[in-house]
C-alpha cells in the first residue's frame, strides 16, 4: 500500500483545550493505515471570526493510506466523539476542529474536500507550527515553501508555548 505524508491542523477553544487536542491525537493514532510521525509544538492564539475564546492550535505529521475523502470523513468522525456540533455559526468556538492543511503536493478539488486547505496561507496559527514540522514544503497552487508564505503573512496574535502535552510515544519536532 503506498503511504502519504499528510499534515493536519488541530484547534480547540471551548472546555479542556490540551485534553481536546490530546484526545484527537490519540484518536488518530488508532486508526489503522494512519500513523503519527510528528508533533508541533502548542499555540495559543487569538480567534479568528465572532467573539470567542482564544484557540490552543497545533499541526501533526501522519503517514496516511487512505485516500483524503477517507480521511476527512475519520477526522469527522472523531469530531463529534469529541463533542463537535454543526449547528452553530460558522468559525464559531468548537471543542475541536481537524483540518486536513496538506496532502503531499497534490491538490484536492471535491465539493467537500479542498486541499491544501484554501485559508492556510492566510493563517499564522496553521503555517507557525506547520513550519516548525517542514519548512520546506511547497504549497502546490502558490509555489512558495510554508517559510515564505509565513513570512509574507501580517502580524497575528500567534504565541508559542513551552509545554508540552503529547504523550511520551509521540514523537515532538525537533526530537525525531
Ligand atoms: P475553516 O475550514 O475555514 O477552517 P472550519 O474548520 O470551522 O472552517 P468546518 O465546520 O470544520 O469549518 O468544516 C466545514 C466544511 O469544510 C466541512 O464540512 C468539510 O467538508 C469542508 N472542508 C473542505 N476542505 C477541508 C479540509 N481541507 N479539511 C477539513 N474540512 C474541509
Ligand atoms: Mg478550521
Ligand atoms: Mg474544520
Amino acid at each position: 500500500m503506498s503511504t502519504t505524508n499528510v499534515y493536519v491542523g488541530l484547534g480547540s477553544n471551548q472546555g479542556d483545550r490540551e485534553g481536546h487536542l490530546v484526545a484527537a491525537l490519540e484518536a488518530l493514532s488508532r486508526i489503522d493505515a494512519v500513523a503519527v510521525l510528528r508533533c508541533s509544538s502548542l499555540f495559543d492564539s487569538a480567534p479568528v471570526g465572532p467573539p470567542q475564546p482564544r484557540y490552543l492550535n497545533a499541526v501533526v505529521e501522519l503517514e496516511c493510506g487512505l485516500p483524503p475523502s477517507r480521511l476527512l470523513t475519520i477526522l469527522q468522525r472523531i469530531e463529534q466523539d469529541l463533542g463537535r456540533r454543526r449547528e452553530g455559526v460558522r468559525w464559531g468556538p468548537r471543542p475541536i476542529d481537524l483540518d486536513i492543511l496538506l496532502w503531499d503536493d497534490e491538490v484536492v478539488a471535491e465539493p467537500n474536500l479542498q486541499v491544501p486547505h484554501l485559508e492556510l496561507h492566510k493563517r499564522r496559527f496553521a503555517l507557525e507550527p506547520l513550519v516548525e514540522l517542514a519548512p520546506d514544503l511547497k504549497h502546490p497552487v502558490l509555489g512558495a515553501t510554508v517559510r515564505e508564505l509565513l513570512t509574507g503573512l501580517a502580524p497575528q496574535d500567534v504565541r508559542r508555548l513551552s509545554a508540552n502535552v503529547w504523550p511520551e510515544a509521540s514523537p515532538l519536532v525537533n526530537e525525531s
